[in-house]
């Protein structure tokens, strides 16, 4: 069977490498916070990000028991506008698949709609206000678009992954309607958003991570 899946109890290692690629980026994520923001993003999520690794380190889990975590320790933990709405967002994530011995593409579908509503539900923002949600909701169509058309799990992460670069990207020319940006009025057209650009690094990760990850995902061997 072609892209059945990944066990949940091993899929902790995808939650590991969205917390190395925030610590990697911390330093980028808040100098583009710093152009129309306080600067703090990237800090903010390396903090909430590495106290989640200790946590796993103390205690490790399946993937959704490392999302849970994650959300629960971002919300706990970390202040600004990010801690509650990451911390929402995975959580949702991790509520979604709990109880799943496999995670397949309709589990990651239904964990990417409900952390997209609950965060636009907690936030108010709607696309186009210059936030992360110019990344998750058009990454969580695209998911949802490529499942529907019947393809399968990698070709949904692969076009989830694009459409959260292009969501990023698109930040760019808006201005900022929400949070501290939004003071800024049309001075904070020009320049990324960094919520947007720190989703789109953590889906684009996750992306990757969960490809490597699945099983009978080989396409025809050539005769
Ligand atoms: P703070 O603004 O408190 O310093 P951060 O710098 O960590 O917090 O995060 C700033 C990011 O928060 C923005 O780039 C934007 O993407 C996101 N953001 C702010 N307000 C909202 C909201 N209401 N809904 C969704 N995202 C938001
Ligand atoms: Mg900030």
């Amino acid at each position: 069977m072609a892209d059945t899946g990944f066990a949940n109890a091993a899929g902790e290692t995808i939650v590991r490498a969205m917390i190395v690629a925030i610590q990697e980026n911390a330093k980028d994520l808040s100098a583009i916070d710093g152009a129309i923001g306080d600067g703090d993003h990237g800090i903010n999520m390396a903090k909430g990000f590495t106290l989640c690794a200790e946590r796993l380190a103390a205690s490790p889990g399946s993937f959704t028991d490392a999302l849970g975590t994650l959300g629960q320790v971002l919300v706990t933990e970390i202040g600004g506008a990010m801690g509650p709405l990451y911390g929402t967002l995975f959580e949702e994530m991790a509520a979604a698949g709990r109880g799943e011995q496999t995670i397949t593409a309709e589990t990651v579908g239904r964990m990417l709609s409900g952390a997209r509503a609950a965060v636009m539900d907690l936030g108010g923002a709607q696309v186009g206000d210059k936030t992360m949600v110019d990344v998750l909701s058009p990454a969580t169509d695209a998911y949802a678009g490529r499942l529907a058309a019947g393809a399968g799990f990698a070709a949904c992460l692969a076009a989830m992954a694009a459409a959260a670069e292009q969501g990023r990207e698109s930040t760019r020319v808006l201005v900022a309607k929400l949070g501290r940006a939004s003071r800024l009025g049309e001075r904070s057209r020009g320049v990324l958003d960094a919520g947007a650009s720190s989703c789109a690094l953590l889906l684009v990760t996750m992306a990757r991570a969960m490809t490597g990850m699945l099983t009978g995902d080989r396409p025809p061997s050539p005769r």
